[in-house]
């Protein structure tokens, strides 16, 4: 994690403020981050990556985010690799997950449909095959890097026929240059505004056959049920990562900034406040680390897992608030750290399940359906 922190340290502070501002993705960064081995963290050895596990790069993703949200989310250039891992074709690995781990490409995820978001099973994007081919129609909305990756995994309803809904669904994978894709960008977030947000139009989009992921069509479900449990705790080191980041820049603060003729850090007011920080901080992060051991060990908890986004999104919140109040008036100014992360904390509660979707889950974990 040592090189993780050095690398962020040194290079995202240098783009952070610029890349906020104009809503840009850090491109070299991205591609310095590719060729010190970042992008390849879980990807197997055999593919160029590390063959690490996903608590390691949800550690790393911490890292990033600790030093800034934003540019922290070049790490989400692998958004999807995790399916073409563990489901993909030899030939969709030996393509995509070396040029991924090695920084040569981005990948994203389309899930979410303007109609569809919580409500997976809502999806419309459709798949027909004709002969050798699947023609993909609908649209995805909010996805990471939709304006910038080379491939999209798109999941789509190819069996609408199947008896049980979650039976319905397929991946695909769509190459950016495929006729019939179009992505719009979308601008004005409130905040990781470095990193890239689309909505994705498929317009009589034609793929081939081998472009499925998985050998059989009808398994997108209980594919992206797994994709969230990895991504729900690289969400939650994120929550932990933000919050750190305003907590470290608050800590330096409170110590230099003086009123009533002593430091701030002086008052037991104020030194409350960072015990409270702290210890949010640090629960958040050891559940993630159960949960994120457990994963790699295969003996997943999906109630742990939702728990530990929960917390770690609440932390987010909580933590990144404190942090600006600790700064007063000069933390509502963009000149300050503060300011962007607690813009940047929020998203935590909302994507990879929405805080509510969490609750819902581990409410079902622990007293069944029902
Ligand atoms: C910056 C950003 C990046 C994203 N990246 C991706 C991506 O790469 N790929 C992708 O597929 N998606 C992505 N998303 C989409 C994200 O996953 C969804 O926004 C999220 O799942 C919530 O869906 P929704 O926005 O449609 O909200 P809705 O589902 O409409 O929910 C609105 C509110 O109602 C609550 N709610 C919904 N149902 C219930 C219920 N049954 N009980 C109680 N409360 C409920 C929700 O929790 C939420 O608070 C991204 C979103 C953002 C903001």
């Amino acid at each position: 994690m040592e090189a993780a922190r050095k690398f962020a340290s040194n290079e995202f502070p240098k783009v952070a403020r610029e890349c906020d501002r104009e809503e840009r993705f850090p491109m070299d960064v991205w591609k310095m981050a590719g060729e010190l081995g970042f992008m390849g963290i879980f990807i197997s050895p055999d593919y160029g990556g590390l063959g690490l596990g996903y608590l390691e790069h949800a550690m790393v993703m911490e890292e990033f985010w600790r030093a800034d949200p934003g540019v922290g989310n070049i790490l989400l250039a692998v958004f999807g690799s995790e399916l073409i891992g563990a489901y993909g074709t030899d030939a969709q690995k030996e393509v995509w997950l070396s040029r991924v781990a090695g920084g040569k490409a981005i990948l994203a995820c389309g899930i979410t449909e303007p109609n569809a978001g919580s409500d997976i099973l809502a999806q419309k994007t459709n798949a027909k095959r004709a002969g050798d081919e699947y023609v993909i129609n609908g649209s995805k909305q909010f996805i990471s890097n939709g304006s910038i990756a080379d491939a999209v995994l798109v999941m789509c309803v190819t069996n609408p026929d199947a008896g049980k809904p979650t039976d319905r669904f397929s991946f695909l994978l769509v190459e950016r240059d495929r006729d019939g894709f179009s992505s719009q960008k979308l601008k004005g977030k409130m905040g990781i505004r470095a990193s890239d947000t689309a909505a994705l139009s498929f317009d009589d989009v034609k793929v081939p056959g081998e472009n499925l992921i998985g050998t059989d069509e009808g398994n997108g479900f209980r594919q992206v049920m797994n994709l969230f449990n990895a991504n729900r705790i690289i969400a939650a080191a994120q929550g932990v990562g933000v919050a750190q980041g305003a907590f470290d820049r608050a800590a330096a603060y409170i110590k230099e900034r003086v009123q009533f003729g002593k430091p701030l850090a002086s008052f037991q007011g104020i030194q409350f406040k960072i015990a409270e920080m702290a210890s949010r901080i640090e629960a958040a992060r050891a559940l993630y680390h159960k949960a994120g051991w457990l994963l790699d060990h295969n003996r997943t908890d999906p109630g742990l897992i939702s728990i530990a986004k929960l917390v770690a999104g609440e932390t987010a919140v909580r933590v990144t608030d404190e942090a600006l109040q600790l700064h007063g008036g000069y933390g509502y100014m963009d000149e300050y750290d503060v300011e962007r992360f607690y813009r940047d904390a929020k998203v935590v509660e909302i994507y990879e399940g929405a805080k509510e979707i969490e609750k819902i889950t581990i409410a079902r974990e622990i007293l069944g359906r029902g």
